[in-house]
């Protein structure tokens, strides 16, 4: 299937007005709402906001992962021009084993008990497609390559354990070694610290950055921290119940961010000053079986007026590359 697409501005993703619900025993819920986003090659951004606002179901549908009680009610989905919601299962096949690369959460959950991780890193290689895939020296060579680049020791005898015999820290870096042995143009990485000491958590972000740096991929990295965040993106992405709410790059963003749940969300990080504790945002995510139909956020915005009610505010680009989803910015541009 061709769709003729060119790639804009080189981008490797570009999801547009994207529309997901997922059937229940009480209905539908209506998730994502017009979702919008792109990332660049070579880019690396951030979707931030609280649990349940839909970070994770805008990824998996990229990747096309979806649980069977998904539903696409619309929008597109372009992987480097082609719009992958209209991909055959061959296709998809091909996305999945060479186009974009996962790093899930929970990495016991993403390996196999099993199997050593030498097998398991032989696997991956023999389905990318690459020279050579099928070729044990080839993949032996590849997997010793990979461990070593995220600075796992004694990769010969790492590829004999299970991952049971290894540490937290060490198992998200094989997953971190898994999603890059091979070339890839996207790497989707979902919370890939919220499991792991603190101590650990800077290194693995760390080598996460470079080993995409390295490789020129294009990184999305879902997190519920703006700090993390900030340390590993170039640009940001806050999203809250389904909708992205303010985009920018991430230095524009900790100068001066716009939307009322974007400095809710500022405001909960601590002060390393002191300055009291955090407020936090009063209330909690609407129900997605019923949304409210205008401003999602408008239950628990300060600033809500009437209209918030009524409609839901399109993008407005404040600056140039900084747009926020709020009728308190009309006067910039539509983006
Ligand atoms: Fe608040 Fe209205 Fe802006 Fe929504 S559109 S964030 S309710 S001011």
């Amino acid at each position: 299937m061709e769709t003729h697409i060119k790639e804009q501005d080189n981008r490797v993703v570009d999801v547009k007005n994207l529309f997901i619900s997922f059937r229940t025993f009480k209905g539908y819920t209506k998730v994502l709402n017009g979702v919008n986003l792109h990332v660049r090659r070579k880019e690396k951004i951030a979707i931030v906001g609280e649990t349940g606002c839909g970070k994770t179901t805008t990824v998996y549908a990229i990747a096309q992962i979806l649980a069977k009680q998904a539903r696409v009610d619309g929008g597109e989905i372009f992987f480097k021009g082609r719009d992958s919601l209209r991909m055959n299962e061959k296709e998809l096949k091909q996305l999945r084993a060479s186009g974009i690369s996962v790093i899930f959460q929970d990495p016991i959950a993403s390996l196999n008990p099993v199997f050593t991780i030498g097998d398991q890193m032989a696997e991956v290689i023999r389905y990318s497609g690459i020279e050579g895939a099928r070729d044990p020296r080839v993949q032996r060579e590849r997997t010793v390559a990979a461990l070593r680049e995220t600075s796992l020791p004694d990769p010969e005898r790492l590829m004999e354990n299970y991952p049971f015999q290894l540490s937290g820290g060490m198992r998200q870096r094989i997953c971190i070694a898994m999603s890059l042995a091979t070339p890839r143009d996207l790497v989707i990485a979902d919370e890939p610290t919220t499991n792991l000491d603190v101590t650990i958590q800077d290194q693995v972000l760390k080598i996460l950055r470079q080993r995409v740096e390295e490789k020129q991929s294009a990184l999305i990295l879902i997190t519920h921290s703006l700090g993390v965040a900030r340390e590993v993106a170039d640009r940001i992405y806050v999203m809250y119940a389904g909708n992205m709410v303010e985009t920018a790059g991430a230095e524009e963003l900790f100068r001066e961010c716009l939307h009322p749940y974007s400095r809710g969300l500022m405001s909960c990080i601590p002060k390393l000053s002191g300055g009291g504790i955090a407020s936090g945002i009063p209330g909690h995510l609407p129900s997605y079986y019923a949304p409210p139909p205008g401003c999602r956020f408008e239950p628990r915005c300060p600033h809500a007026m009437p209209r918030c009610k009524q409609a839901m505010p399109p993008m407005y680009e404040a600056a140039p590359g900084h747009c926020v989803a709020c009728y308190l910015y009309e006067r910039g541009t539509s983006a």
